[in-house]
Parts: structure tokens; C-alpha cells; sequence
């Protein structure tokens, strides 16, 4: 079973924080939808036959500047190219974007799951973040989700913001404690590169919180959402019983997906080498590499056993289930205790994993404030 994402390159403006590939200027979203569909046809006649499609994923940018119709089309050659055992549909929107009309639209059209960009219920910090929503968008977009009949739902928040006060994080989480959000992602604000927060950071206009703060927020947020009644099930991501989320289980998984969209990346393991390919990221370049049916990817890179296993155990130490050594002997041929056995001692005698039962890895709490140290200590090469 194999996963699509369809990356929606576009935004109405530039949130500060944000290093993924979008276009604030397009006046028409026809020549790209155009692409895309001929995109899916071209991997559809290649990978129909290999794996039925469980999840769609529409991500970006802004997915919710698309028409319904557009997200109609899209499905459309999505069905038309694949064979679908379809168990999760979902979409990313903006707040401002969640008028009743246009989610019924994308309900009708078979989308079962949103995923909402609210990153914070106080217009103090959505204004420092540049986003294009305000805090009473924030909240009220909500109801409208559950109005327009979608009982599966994420939304998105953001901890860390440079001069936010502190009672602000914990009002956020208790908000959507209280309006019973079935899905909740928390995200610390990291400062990516080549970003106007970067740029604001290294001006000296913006101080960073420092290493403690972040880790302090960190921790109350897992303590505070589990009290809440949320399964955190993956380091970012806390559910209410029922409503994990699907598609991202696949990555954690190493389930293959394709990406389609200028900048979306497909991975795909069917015998070894794996493969990971990139799609450009330039729309224009991608609208015209498409028109003539040419392939838009820029960069492919085969995966042998070893990285696959670094990858695997980054991706299932972020994870409730932590890391089944045993799978990891059988599936990717590494004998982690043998590799391992006095980093993993350490990490057991400082607290940072659960003692191992069953020969499976599962970080404390104070091993996923340090995942990236902990991984580390594990990966192999
Ligand atoms: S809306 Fe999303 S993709 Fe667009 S700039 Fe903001 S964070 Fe980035």
C-alpha cells in the first residue's frame, strides 16, 4: 500500500518561519493543475500495477487556495491513474480560507480529513509570525470544520515564538483542548536558513528562546496534552483516541509514496536500491518541463540497506511504538544491540530510553526533549 502527496505551491503571503517552496504571485492556478495531472498520468502508467494507493495527502503552500473544482480534477486523475483502497484523504488549509461553502465542496468531493494551519489563537503572535489569518479566524474556523460535517481534523501550533508570553502556550493548548480538536501537531520554531525570521534573528530585531525554554515548553506541552486526554502518539503529534493520522504513519514507516508538485519528493522501495527523486522546484519550470511531457525531476538518489536503516531508526525512535530491534535485524539486517550495546546501556543508566523489553527502543520523556541526541547515539556508519 503506497501513499500520493500533492504539493499546492502557493500562498498569499510569506510567514516568516517558512522554508518550504511556494509562490506568493500567481494569478492562475490553471497551468498548474494542468501539470499535475499529467504528472499523475505519468507515474500512474508506471506504479498502477505495483501498489494500491491508501492515502492522499494535500499539502504545501496553501492547498486551500485551490478551486474545488481544481481538487476535483486532481482526485479525478488520481482515481483515473491508480487503483485506490483508499482510507484517508486530507487537506491543509488556512483558517481564513474555511468558509462552510467551500468545505462542504471539498467534503463533497472526498476529502475526509483537514489539517489547519493555526499555529496560535492570539493575534500577537500570528502577526509576528506574518501569517495571513487572525486569532478570531483561528477559532472560529473550528466550528466551521465540524459544521460542514468533518469530525477528523488537525490543527497546527506553534511553540517557541520569539517574545511570546508564556501563558500564551498553554492558553493555546488549553483552547484546543477545549473546543475537543481530534488531532493536534506541535511544532517548536526553528530557524531555517535563507528565512525573514533568520534574517530578523541575525539583525539582532528578533532574540531566539534559548535551548532551555524551548526544551521546558516541550515538556509541559507532552504533559499538559496527555493530561488532556491525547495519545501522543509521535513526538509532534498528539491524537484523541481514533484519530491518528494515517498518511504521516506511512512515513514513519517507510511506506512508499509519490510526490507530485514542483519541490514534492517521492520515495519508493521495491527491491534494493530504494529510490528518493525531487521534483524541481520551480513552478514555471515544472509547468513547462510537464507541458512537454517531460519528467520534472531534478534529483534521484538510490538508498542502500544501511542508510535505510538509519532512517528507520530515526523515524520509529519519534514514534509511541518506539524502534522493534528485531524487525530492524530482519528487515534492514543491523543487530542494533550488537552495534550498539553500550550506547544503549548509557542511554538506559541516564534516563533517556525506557529499560528495553521485548528488544524494542522507547525514548522517556526526557529522550524525546533529546530525540536528536538520542538518535544519533543509534544510527550506524
Ligand atoms: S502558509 Fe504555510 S507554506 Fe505558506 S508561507 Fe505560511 S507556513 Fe509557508
Amino acid at each position: 500500500m503506497a501513499g500520493i502527496y500533492i504539493h499546492v505551491p502557493f500562498c498569499t503571503q510569506r510567514c516568516v518561519y517558512c522554508d518550504f517552496y511556494f509562490v506568493t504571485t500567481a494569478t492562475t492556478y490553471s497551468p498548474y493543475v494542468d501539470a499535475l495531472v499529467n504528472e499523475i498520468d505519468h507515474y500512474g502508467a508506471k506504479h498502477i500495477s505495483e501498489e494500491p494507493i491508501r492515502t492522499v495527502y494535500f499539502g504545501g503552500g496553501t492547498p486551500s487556495l485551490l478551486k474545488v473544482a481544481d481538487v476535483q480534477r486532481i482526485l479525478l486523475a488520481i482515481e483515473n491513474s491508480f487503483q485506490l483502497e483508499l482510507e484517508e484523504l486530507t487537506f491543509e488549509m488556512n483558517p481564513e480560507d474555511g468558509s462552510h461553502d467551500y468545505l462542504s465542496g471539498l467534503r463533497d468531493a472526498g476529502i475526509d480529513r483537514l489539517s489547519i494551519g493555526v499555529q496560535s489563537f492570539y493575534d500577537r503572535d500570528l502577526e509576528f509570525m506574518n501569517r495571513s489569518h487572525n486569532a478570531e479566524q483561528a477559532e472560529s474556523v473550528v466550528e466551521t470544520v465540524r459544521a460542514a460535517g468533518f469530525d477528523n481534523f488537525s490543527i497546527d501550533l506553534i511553540f517557541g515564538i520569539p517574545g511570546q508570553p508564556p501563558e500564551y502556550w498553554a492558553a493555546n493548548l488549553e483552547k484546543a483542548a477545549r473546543l475537543d480538536v481530534p488531532h493536534v501537531s506541535t511544532y517548536g520554531l526553528t530557524i531555517e536558513p535563507e528565512t525573514p525570521l533568520f534574517k530578523m534573528v541575525r539583525n539582532g530585531k528578533v532574540t531566539a528562546i534559548s535551548e532551555e525554554d524551548h526544551a521546558d515548553q516541550f515538556r509541559f506541552t507532552i504533559g499538559y496534552m496527555v493530561d488532556a486526554g491525547y495519545e501522543h502518539y509521535e513526538i509532534s503529534s498528539f491524537a484523541k483516541p481514533g484519530h491518528r493520522a494515517v498518511h504521516n504513519h506511512a512515513y514513519w514507516s517507510h511506506t512508499n509514496y509519490l510526490g507530485f508538485g514542483p519541490s514534492a519528493h517521492s520515495f519508493w522501495w521495491r527491491g534494493l536500491p530504494a529510490r528518493r527523486w525531487v521534483n524541481v522546484k520551480n513552478l514555471r519550470q515544472y509547468e513547462g518541463l510537464l507541458s512537454g511531457r517531460t519528467t520534472p525531476v531534478e534529483m534521484e538518489e538510490h538508498l542502500d540497506l544501511d542508510t535505510l536503516a538509519n532512517e528507520h531508526i530515526m523515524l520509529r525512535l519519534r514514534t509511541e511504538d518506539g524502534l522493534d530491534m528485531n524487525f530492524l535485524e530482519s528487515q534492514y539486517g543491523l543487530d542494533l544491540y550488537e552495534e550498539r550495546v553500550d550506547d544503549l546501556a548509557w542511554l538506559e543508566s541516564e534516563g533517556f530510553i525506557e529499560p528495553i523489553r521485548n528488544n524494542r527502543v522507547k525514548l522517556t520523556l526526557d529522550g524525546k526533549i533529546m530525540a536528536d541526541m538520542v538518535t544519533s547515539k543509534l544510527m550506524i556508519g
